[in-house]
């Protein structure tokens, strides 16, 4: 049920990209972690394990641009961002409204 994604490629490896207004999200679903870089930075890099981070699913809104990450197995901390878009009444905003919060598991 969800839409489809566009995807990115680096070499042999398909992430998921979703940019927001900020910053790119890279999600390396094979390997369950994701992180995120400036728009100016080049997702191509190779960068250190360090700079990634573990997560347990990616949620997309059906019903606007938001999507959520979470970031445990429960789905107690997620991280919700908005994907930018034209226009976008997301950056009109002072900062990416982007925080870490608990909430009740999308269908669980
Ligand atoms: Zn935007």
């Amino acid at each position: 049920m969800s839409r489809a994604q566009p995807k990115g490629t680096t070499g042999a490896v398909a992430y998921e990209v979703i940019e927001s207004c900020h910053s790119r999200w890279v999600f390396d679903s094979h390997r369950g972690r994701f992180r995120r870089v400036p728009l100016a930075g080049d997702v191509d890099l190779p960068v250190p394990d360090e700079e990634w981070t573990d997560y347990f699913g990616l949620e997309h809104s059906l019903d606007s641009d938001g999507f959520v990450v979470k970031l445990n197995e429960s789905g107690s901390r997620l991280l919700r961002s908005f994907r930018h878009s034209e226009p976008c009444p997301h950056c009109a905003e002072d900062a990416e409204a982007t925080t870490e919060v608990a909430v009740t598991p999308i269908g669980g």
